[in-house]
C-alpha cells in the first residue's frame, strides 16, 4: 500500500513548500493532510501539519481568515523544476567508502544512549539512516522525487520512519507544567551545586516514549547539500551528551527556539498553536516591511517566484501577520537571546505565577504573538548554523555554515565560524579578512537579511538620508549592513580594554546605545542583534534553572533599555519586535552518558574530523589512470579532497603472486599485472586513512 503523508506542507498566501512522504508504512506521528500543493490559488492550510491531533490549533491567530491582502505583490509560485545548484560529489559515501560506514555505525549504534547514524550515498543518490542495536537494527532508505509544483517528495525506498523516529511532531509539550509533568529522573540525580532545591522536579529528563524528533528526514536530508558535509553524521538521545545544559541534537527542546513577534504588523495578545522554523524568520521580517518579492531559488533546489529573499526555504508566518490594519513597521529590531529555550520564556511571559518579572518582555509578548511551540532549529542545533538561518532564511546545509566547527574540504582543516567574534581585535586591524571569512562560510547564493532590506529599499545614502539604514550587532550575517559590530570597533570610539573585559552582551548594549543616540545616522530601519549569556546560563546549570532565570531578569533590563533609546528618538511605537534564539536548549543526565567518539575511535576507523555529530572519513580513492595491458597505471587520492596521496601501498590481490608497489608524490604508481586476467582487485591503503578495494574489469 502506497500511501501519501505529509511531513510538512504549506501553502501560505504567496508560495507552495510541500514535502510529501510515499512510504509502504503507516508511520507515527505523520498524517496526511490532503493537501496537494494547488498553484496559484492561494489558500491556507493551518500551521502545514494539519491533522496532527496534538496540536489542537485552536487559538484565534491560527485560525484566522486571512488572505494576505495587505501585501503589496501575490505572484503565484511558478515553479519551474530548474535545479539551480548541487552540491559538489564529495560529501557522504561511496562504493569504497560502504564496509566503513558499516563498521562505525554499528560502533555508534551499540552505545545504548545512540539515537541513529545517517549517511548520504552519492552513488545510489540514497540517503541511509540506521537505528536500534544490532539484534534490532533499522535501516532507512530514501530519496529525493522529482521537483513537481514546487514540492520535491522524499521516497521512502524501504524501511518504517516510525521505527527510527517514533515521535516527530514538535506541537507537543509547550506547557511548562505539562513538561516538567512529563519528566522523569530514572537515576535520582540531584543538581543542588546548580541551585536547585533537592527532588526539584525541573531536574528531569523526558522519558524514551515522549522523546520528539522534529522534521527529521528534511533537517537531515538537507546537511548533506553543502559542499562541506559529513560524510556521515549521528544523533545521541537527549540527555547524553553533557553535564547541564546542552544542545546540538535533532530532539525536540534542543531545538525548540524562542518566537515572539510584536508591534505594528503583527497581531497582538496572541498565543499560536502553528508550527515555525527558524528558516521562516528572515522571509517573515521581509514580509512585515512588506518588501517587494523577488524570483529565486525556492526550497529543493527548485526556481520559484513571490520569494522574499533570492534563495529562501522558509515561509512566511502569515498567521502572525496583523492583517486586519495594514499597519508596517518603520522599523523593526530582530533580537536573538542565545539558546533560550521557548518553554521557559514563554512560561515566564504567560503565566499567571511567573517565576520572574519580566515586565518589558512581557509587554511585548502581551502586544505581539507568542509562539506556544517555539520554532525549531536546523539540525544540528548549534549556535554558529543556528545564527545564519535567523539571518538568511536557510537551513545549515543551504547557508553553509555547518556548525560551530566543521570541516572545510578546500582546506582539509577545521572551519570555526565564531573566530568572526573570538578574535575581534583582529579583524578590527584587518577588516577584509573578515569578510573573506564571511564569504568562506556561507554560500554566496545565500542572501542575508541586511542585503534582502538593501534590494528591497535601496541602499543607505548619508546626503539624502534614502534607503535603509541597516544595523548587525554581535552577528555572523553583517555582510551588507551599514553598522556593524566591526565598523563600531574600527571607528575607533571605544577602548580595546572594553572588548577585552566586559561581556559581549555588554557591547552589544553599548553598540545599540551609541548607535541611537547619535542623531547624525537614522534609527536603522532594520536591526538585528544577538545577547548570548542566556546560552551560557543554559549551558551551565539548565534551561529552567535559577541561573537561568537571573539571566532572564538582565535581559528585560536590556530591553528595557532600548525601549529608552527608542522612546528618545520618538519611534518606539513605529518599532516592531521579533525575539527569537538559534536554538533550544535541554539538561543533560551525567550518569547517562553517549561515548560515541571513544566508539569508532575504538572501531579502528579513520576520520578526518569527528565534531558534535559530524563525521568526516579519512578515506583513499583509487583509479586506474591507464590500463597499459601488462602495467596498470594508478592513482591515489584523498577521497575527501581529491589531493594526491604520497607512499600508499598498492597490491593485487587477484594476481598469482602478490605484486606491490608505492604511489609517488604525485599519487601514482604502476602495477605490473598479467595482461590475461578479465578482472584485477587491487588494494590500497596508508596509515592514515581507511583502505580501498578497486575492482577493475579489462576493456
Ligand atoms: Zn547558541
Amino acid at each position: 500500500m502506497i500511501s501519501q503523508l505529509a511531513v510538512k506542507s504549506r501553502v501560505v498566501g504567496l508560495w507552495v513548500s510541500s514535502l510529501f512522504i510515499f512510504c509502504s508504512c503507516d508511520s507515527n506521528g505523520y498524517k496526511a493532510t490532503g493537501n496537494g500543493g494547488d498553484i496559484g490559488t492561494v489558500q491556507r492550510v493551518d500551521s502545514g501539519r494539519s491533522g496532527n491531533g496534538d496540536a489542537g490549533l485552536q487559538d484565534a491567530g491560527a485560525n484566522a481568515a486571512n488572505d494576505m491582502s495587505c501585501l503589496r505583490v501575490r505572484p503565484a509560485l511558478r515553479p519551474t523544476g530548474r535545479v539551480l545548484r548541487m552540491p559538489e560529489q564529495r560529501v557522504g559515501i561511496d562504493g569504497f567508502e560502504e564496509p566503513h560506514w558499516r563498521r562505525i555505525s554499528d560502533a555508534i549504534l551499540e552505545d545504548p544512549e545512540a539515537l541513529f547514524v545517517a549517511t548520504y550515498h552519492r552513488e545510489t543518490d540514497r540517503y541511509v539512516i540506521r537505528s536500534g542495536p544490532i539484534d534490532s537494527r533499522h535501516e532507512l532508505i530514501l530519496k529525493r522525487g522529482q521537483v513537481n509544483a514546487g514540492a520535491q517528495p522524499i521516497l521512502v525506498e524501504s524501511g518504517r520512519i516510525g521505527d527510527v523516529f517514533p515521535n516527530v511532531n514538535p506541537m507537543v509539550l509547550g506547557d511548562y507544567e505539562q513538561l516538567l509533568q512529563s519528566f522523569v529522573n530514572p537515576n535520582e540525580i540531584a543538581l543542588q551545586d546548580l541551585g536547585y532545591a533537592a527532588d526539584d522536579r525541573r531536574v528531569g529528563f523526558l522519558p524514551r516514549a515522549l522523546e520528539v524528533y522534529p522534521y527529521p528526514l528534511l533537517r537531515i536530508m538537507t546537511l548533506f547539500d553543502s559542499d562541506d558535509a559529513p560524510d556521515l553524521v549521528y544523533g545521541v538521545r537527549p540527555y547524553a551528551s553533557g553535564v547541564a545544559g546542552v544542545h546540538g541534537g535533532l530532539d525536540l527542546l534542543q531545538s525548540r527556539a524562542t518566537l515572539i513577534l510584536s508591534g505594528p504588523g503583527f497581531k497582538s495578545s496572541a498565543v499560536l498553536d502553528s508550527d515555525a522554523t527558524l528558516v521562516d524568520i528572515a522571509p517573515t521580517v521581509l514580509a512585515a516591511f512588506d518588501a517587494p518579492t523577488t524570483g529565486g531559488q525556492g526550497p529543493w533546489a527548485s526556481y520559484a517566484d513571490g520569494l522574499y529573499l533570492t534563495w529562501q526555504d522558509g515561509r512566511v508566518l502569515s498567521e502572525a501577520l496583523d492583517e486586519s490594519t495594514c499597519a508596517r513597521p518603520d522599523h523593526l529590531f530582530l533580537i536573538l537571546f542565545d539558546g533560550l529555550l521557548a518553554t521557559e520564556i514563554n512560561r515566564q511571559l504567560l503565566s499567571d505565577v511567573p517565576d520572574v518579572d519580566l515586565p518589558h518582555l512581557r509587554r511585548l509578548a502581551q502586544g505581539g504573538v507568542v509562539y506556544r511551540h517555539g520554532a525549531i532549529s536546523g539540525f544540528p542545533s548549534y549556535s554558529a548554523p543556528g545564527h545564519v538561518t535567523v539571518g538568511t532564511g536557510l537551513w545549515p546545509g543551504h547557508h553553509g555554515v555547518l556548525s560551530n566547527q566543521f570541516y572545510g574540504r578546500d582546506e582539509q582543516r577545521a572551519i570555526t565560524p565564531f573566530d568572526l567574534l573570538d578574535n575581534l581585535p583582529y579583524f578590527i586591524q584587518n577588516p577584509s579578512e573578515a569578510l573573506t571569512l564571511y564569504d568562506r562560510l556561507v554560500t554566496p547564493e545565500a542572501e542575508n537579511l541586511a542585503q534582502a532590506m538593501h534590494r528591497a529599499f535601496g541602499e543607505y545614502d548619508q546626503e539624502t538620508r534614502t534607503g535603509a539604514y541597516v544595523a548587525v550587532i554581535n552577528e555572523l550575517t553583517f555582510k551588507g549592513a551599514d553598522f556593524t559590530t566591526l565598523g563600531f570597533f574600527g571607528g575607533g570610539g571605544v577602548q580595546k580594554k572594553l572588548f577585552e573585559y566586559r561581556a559581549a552582551d555588554a557591547i552589544a548594549m553599548t553598540q545599540i546605545e551609541v548607535l541611537l543616540e547619535d542623531r547624525q545616522v537614522p534609527v536603522p530601519k532594520f536591526l538585528q542583534m544577538s545577547l548570548l549569556a542566556t546560552d551560557a546560563a543554559g549551558e551551565d546549570a539548565g534551561p529552567h534553572s535559577p541561573l537561568l532565570r537571573t539571566n532572564l531578569v538582565d535581559i528585560d533590563e536590556r530591553i528595557g533599555q532600548i525601549f529608552d533609546l527608542l522612546d528618545a528618538r520618538g519611534v518606539l511605537e513605529q518599532t516592531a519586535f521579533v525575539l527569537t534564539s538559534d536554538h533550544g536548549m535541554a539538561l543533560q543526565d551525567r550518569t547517562r552518558r553517549a561515548t560515541v567518539p571513544a566508539r569508532i575511535r575504538a572501531a579502528g576507523v579513520q576520520t578526518s574530523m569527528i565534531s558534535g555529530g559530524l563525521i568526516y572519513l579519512k578515506g583513499l580513492a583509487l583509479e586506474v589512470m591507464e590500463d597499459g595491458g601488462d602495467f596498470l597505471r594508478l592513482g591515489v587520492s584523498d577521497a575527501s579532497t581529491g589531493a594526491p596521496i604520497n607512499a600508499a601501498e598498492m597490491v593485487c590481490l587477484s594476481c598469482d603472486r602478490p605484486v606491490q608497489q608505492t604511489s609517488d608524490q604525485n599519487g601514482y604508481g604502476d602495477l605490473i599485472v598479467s595482461p590475461m586476467v578479465d578482472e584485477v582487485v587491487i588494494k590500497a591503503s596508508h596509515s592514515r586513512y581507511n583502505s580501498v578495494i578497486l575492482r577493475h574489469r579489462r576493456p
